[in-house]
């Protein structure tokens, strides 16, 4: 038997099959470029085809969203699920409530969670979805009312054993909760199928601070295994949502000066750092009264800078937590000529291709965002066995195994990234992602 094993070659077929998803073309050439390498050292890999396989989604549903807005008018949206692979656990990812959203960026986001979710070392596939419904601006009932018809159609694709979807950007506990709320009565049961709930109906404690905790974690093993550490450092951080505000949370109480944060009208560059108190009136802006990032610069008389990302700013960390391809070359040459040491993607694809070579070449330690943001889902997948073992662990509990789980995604990362005595950590969680998919596909033969 032959294989296309040439990454152009197989790059043109996906694109040819996938014409003008350019995010999703993206998030496989980036996988494709270390995978196809190591599959020329394991034919069975190449005889079972299986990048080629793991590349086709194993099912995209789409469809009609109407709802009513408080006006009266009858509103109608697209909703999705792209449910990716269950090849070693039911489908989990996110769901995105985003006007730009379409299926090119939920199949790179379906396809990362793949890896991702492997690399937590738990039994979960990967899938993602959303809406092209943009929450900005409208009030609790029209959100309710939303994600109450998103779900009269999504809960018959759905289920504990089927696939568990979670929040993402524009979807927080309000709206799982809403959705959780529609699908427990359409359902007529009480199971873990959403997961970030809240509390007191089966959410798991440190859900919500789990990826900006655990990108931090990830960041503090790779300075500690090139023997350095976090403290003194100063950082950059994008976004202002949960991702970024559990960031900046982890960043303090690990004795880091953080100088940034943002949205997507601009950044605020606070010379003396953020602190406890300055971030939690950013949740409370975010989180309560859904203002915007430029009222922390009248508040606290720091430089706001409209329409510009943090990249420009000197700093010896950096987190992007906001979107994909945040960091675009110019960006990434910016952070590279400030002396930027590393940078760990909190959000999902921030560094564009462009911008993560520039990093290879400057030797700047670079955290994908599979390996890096995997924090989130790794407890929801632990908020899935509480519902499961129907129990409670706790915060400490919970934060415990969550390190554990950085820790091991750090030491697969190492075990398949070592390239001239140097960690390549994007090659690291590619091929460490891929192995256990691959492995359970070979096994189930051709299907
Ligand atoms: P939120 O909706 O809570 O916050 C998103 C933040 O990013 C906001 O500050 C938003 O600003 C900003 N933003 C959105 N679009 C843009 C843009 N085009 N340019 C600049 N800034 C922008 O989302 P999350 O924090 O949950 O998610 C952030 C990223 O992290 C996403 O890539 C998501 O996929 C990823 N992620 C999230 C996980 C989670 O547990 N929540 C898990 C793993 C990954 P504004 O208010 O102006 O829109």
């Amino acid at each position: 038997m032959t294989c296309s094993l040439h990454l152009n070659d197989f790059m043109n077929g996906l694109v040819r099959r996938n014409p003008g998803e350019t995010e999703f073309h993206q998030a496989v050439h980036e996988v494709a470029r270390d995978v196809l390498p190591f599959i020329q050292t394991r034919p069975v890999y190449c005889e079972n085809r299986i990048l080629e396989r793991m590349t086709e989604p194993d099912r995209i549903i789409i469809f009609r969203v109407s709802w009513e807005d408080d006006h009266g008018n009858i509103r109608a949206n697209r909703g999705y699920r792209v449910q990716f692979n269950n090849s070693i656990g039911p489908y989990k990812g996110g769901l995105r409530f985003d006007k730009g959203l379409n299926l090119s960026i939920l199949k790179f986001l379906g396809f990362e969670q793949t890896f991702k979710n492997s690399l937590t070392g738990l039994p979960l596939g990967g899938g993602k979805g959303g809406s092209d419904f943009n929450p900005k601006g409208k009030s609790d009932r029209e959100i309710m009312r939303f994600c109450q018809s998103f779900m009269t159609e999504l809960w018959r694709h759905i289920g504990p054993d089927t696939d568990i979807p979670a929040g993402d950007i524009g979807v927080g506990s309000r709206e799982v909760s809403y959705m959780y709320g529609q699908y427990k009565r359409l359902s007529n049961t009480f199971t873990g199928t959403l997961t970030g709930k809240g509390i007191a109906y089966g959410g798991s404690m440190i859900r919500t601070e789990a990826t900006g905790y655990g990108c931090v974690y990830m960041m503090d093993h790779i300075l500690n295994h090139h023997g350095n550490g976090l403290e003194w450092k100063t950082a950059l951080v994008s976004g202002s949502g949960n991702v970024a505000q559990y960031t900046i949370e982890k960043l303090i109480d690990s004795g880091v000066k953080v100088l940034t944060a943002s949205d997507s009208s601009g950044f605020i560059y606070d010379k003396d750092g953020i602190d406890r108190e300055k971030l939690a009136y950013i949740k409370d802006l975010k989180n309560n009264r859904r203002g915007r990032i430029a009222e922390y610069a009248e508040e606290f008389g720091v430089e706001y800078h409209e329409g510009k990302k943090p990249w420009i700013i000197p700093g010896d960390l950096a987190f992007p937590c906001a979107t994909q391809n945040e960091i675009l070359l110019s960006d990434a040459k910016a952070l590279v000529a400030n002396g930027c040491m590393a940078v760990a993607e909190g959000a999902n694809m921030p560094v564009h291709q462009d911008g993560v070579d520039l990093f290879d070449v400057a030797k700047i330690y670079f955290a994908p965002a599979k390996a890096a943001n995997a924090g989130g889902v790794a407890v929801s997948g632990l908020e899935m066995s509480q519902n499961s073992m129907r129990l409670s662990w706790t915060r400490e509990e919970i934060d415990e195994k969550l390190k554990k789980i950085m820790k091991h995604i750090h030491d697969m990362c190492v075990e398949y990234g070592m390239e001239n005595s140097r960690v390549n950590y994007r090659k690291g969680a590619n091929i460490g992602g891929f192995i256990k998919v691959a492995d359970a596909m070979v096994a189930f033969g051709n299907c």
